[in-house]
């Protein structure tokens, strides 16, 4: 039986195989589910108790979301309001948060696979190869909501570390720009993955200059991962022998294991 309060939910970035167990099982006993049809999969609703109520919340604006759990739950019932993805990369939850605080309603939050990942493992790269890069930017392009003065691309891209955007599929000329002004070269790796681990998914390997184009003639302009990358240049496949991890070397010891000497 679950608690009545509200669960905000992970829904993983499409598949339905691609939610937690712990996601799952709260979708198979909650009372009440509210879901963004856009971006989240329905299938995912089929698991859902016959008497639940399950409601799409595309057409609600927060106050009327909120409002919707706070009565559910001061009725005693569970409500799951689900996020693509994980819940705390753009899921604008920390308003739905304040109200509910407010309304003293009890939240838990339950972690889902990212988007990023799902894009990632689509175009089949480690974001962080040794000594190429270890470090993973996730950002956005500067649309209608603005950058922080201290994270404009520009200065993100400096770091040249895998960089992946959400939220960017229109705006791809001024992410560009501002790579090639941070010193990247237009013939560096970029993979896009258009609506990783749903059947109509789409991996494009490209390169910076190539970028816009390839977008627009695949005719891409949303529920895309831009992953900016070193480490997304299919030359490393290739390359035995070099940035590799010190984790599964013969000579290195770690915790779990004692490296063998050198010399025999
Ligand atoms: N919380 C979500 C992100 C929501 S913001 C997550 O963790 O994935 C919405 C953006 O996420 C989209 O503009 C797109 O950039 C990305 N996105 C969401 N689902 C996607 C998918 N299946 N494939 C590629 N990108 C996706």
């Amino acid at each position: 039986m679950l608690e009545a309060k509200v669960y905000i939910v992970g829904a993983g970035p499409g598949d339905p195989e691609l939610i937690t167990v712990k996601g799952q099982n709260i979708l198979k006993q909650a009372d009440v589910i509210l879901f963004t049809d856009s971006l989240v999969n329905e299938q995912l609703m089929e698991v859902a108790k016959s008497d639940a109520q399950v409601l799409k919340s595309a057409g609600m604006n927060l106050e009327e979301l909120v409002d919707c759990m706070v009565t559910n739950v001061k009725q005693g019932r569970s409500v799951a309001r689900v996020h693509t993805g994980d819940p705390s990369v753009y899921g604008a939850i920390l308003e739905q948060m304040r109200y509910l605080k407010r309304a003293n309603v009890d939240y838990e939050i339950i972690p889902g696979v990212s988007s990023v990942f799902a894009a990632a493992a689509a175009a089949q790269i480690e974001l962080t190869v040794p000594e190429l890069t270890q470090t993973v930017i996730l950002t956005r392009a500067e649309g209608r909501t603005p950058m922080p003065e201290r994270e404009q691309l520009k200065d993100l891209a400096s770091h040249h570390s895998s960089t992946c955007l959400f939220l960017s599929a229109t705006l791809i000329k001024k992410v560009v720009r501002e790579f090639l002004e941070a010193g990247w070269l237009e013939t560096d790796p970029v993979v896009v993955v258009y609506r990783a681990s749903w059947p109509d998914q789409k991996v494009v390997k490209t390169t910076l200059g190539q970028l816009d184009e390839t977008m627009r003639s695949e005719g891409i302009r949303k529920q895309a991962m831009v992953i900016i990358s070193k480490a997304a240049n299919e030359q490393l496949l290739m390359e035995e022998g070099k940035y590799e991890s010190k984790l599964y070397d013969k000579s290195f010891t770690h915790g779990y294991r004692i490296g063998e000497s050198v010399n025999g």
